[in-house]
């Protein structure tokens, strides 16, 4: 089973901008995939569907086989655990006392306790290499150290596919060296959307153009950027 299957997805916005025009795409299991495309050209709008936040245009979404729909409750419980989003400002996603709290949040919401849940927040920790300012307030940490925390909130929930809004953006050359090399080490599939073209580059063996709602490209990253 693909971990993401888009396919015919088209949805306008109640005001009646037509954000996406019949998407299809397939991302299989442990791929690295950028989302790449001018602003506008409908990505948010892809990455809401994921997880089922927007709904009601036509086509479908399948997460790890699982169809997002929005009347299964219960079904779009479980896709919001298996679409994992880090999104652009990890300010939004850090709220807790402690990067521990902020860590276990996701999980402990499921219902994961005890030993399992604090195996899930040291794992996810040390992917990031944070585990030695577990303790400390999230304030308290650079931007870089907190978006590396805000990735590890999204991997304690053990998603099937991590969704990324501009991972490099606002980091110095060593901060997204950093995060390049921890997000390369990762065994998951991830779909990364960024406007850094040397970072797609690096991390992401194939890319997806989007341009006025509808794919324009998807292939190869170095043949995808020598398209354009
Ligand atoms: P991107 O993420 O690639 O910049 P978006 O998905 O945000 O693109 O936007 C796609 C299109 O949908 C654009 O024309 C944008 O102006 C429009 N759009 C986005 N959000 C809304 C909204 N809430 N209401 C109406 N139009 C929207
Ligand atoms: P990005 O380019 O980082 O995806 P945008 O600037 O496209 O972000 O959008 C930022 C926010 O504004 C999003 O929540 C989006 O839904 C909303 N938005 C974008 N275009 C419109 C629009 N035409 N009408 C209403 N909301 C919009």
């Amino acid at each position: 089973t693909p971990s993401l299957e888009v396919s015919g997805l088209a949805y306008a916005y109640p005001d009646g901008t037509q954000a996406l025009y019949g998407v299809d795409v397939t991302i299989g299991k442990g791929e690295r995939v950028a989302l790449l495309g001018p602003n506008g050209a409908g990505k948010t709008t892809l990455v809401l569907h994921l997880n089922g936040i927007l709904h009601g245009g036509l086509g479908t979404v399948r997460v790890g086989g699982l169809t997002v729909d929005p009347k299964d409750r219960k079904g779009l419980r479980e896709i919001r655990r298996r679409v994992g989003i880090v999104f652009q400002d990890p300010d939004d996603q850090l709220f807790m006392p402690t990067v521990r709290e902020d860590v276990a949040f996701g999980p402990a919401n499921l219902g994961v306790g005890g030993a399992e849940l604090e195996r899930r927040v040291e794992t996810a920790l040390a992917r990031v290499g944070m585990l030695e300012v577990a303790d400390r307030p999230p304030q308290h940490l650079s931007f870089g150290q907190r978006r590396r925390v805000a990735v590890a909130t999204v991997l304690a929930m053990e998603p099937e596919i991590l969704v990324l809004d501009e991972p490099s953006s606002n980091l110095d050359p060593a901060g997204r060296r950093e995060l390049a090399e921890i997000l390369l080490g990762l065994d998951v599939t991830m779909l990364m959307v960024t406007h850094d073209l040397p970072y797609a580059a690096e991390l992401c063996p194939r890319s997806l153009v989007l341009s006025g709602g509808v794919i324009a490209a998807d292939g190869p990253t170095p043949e995808v950027l020598g398209d354009e």
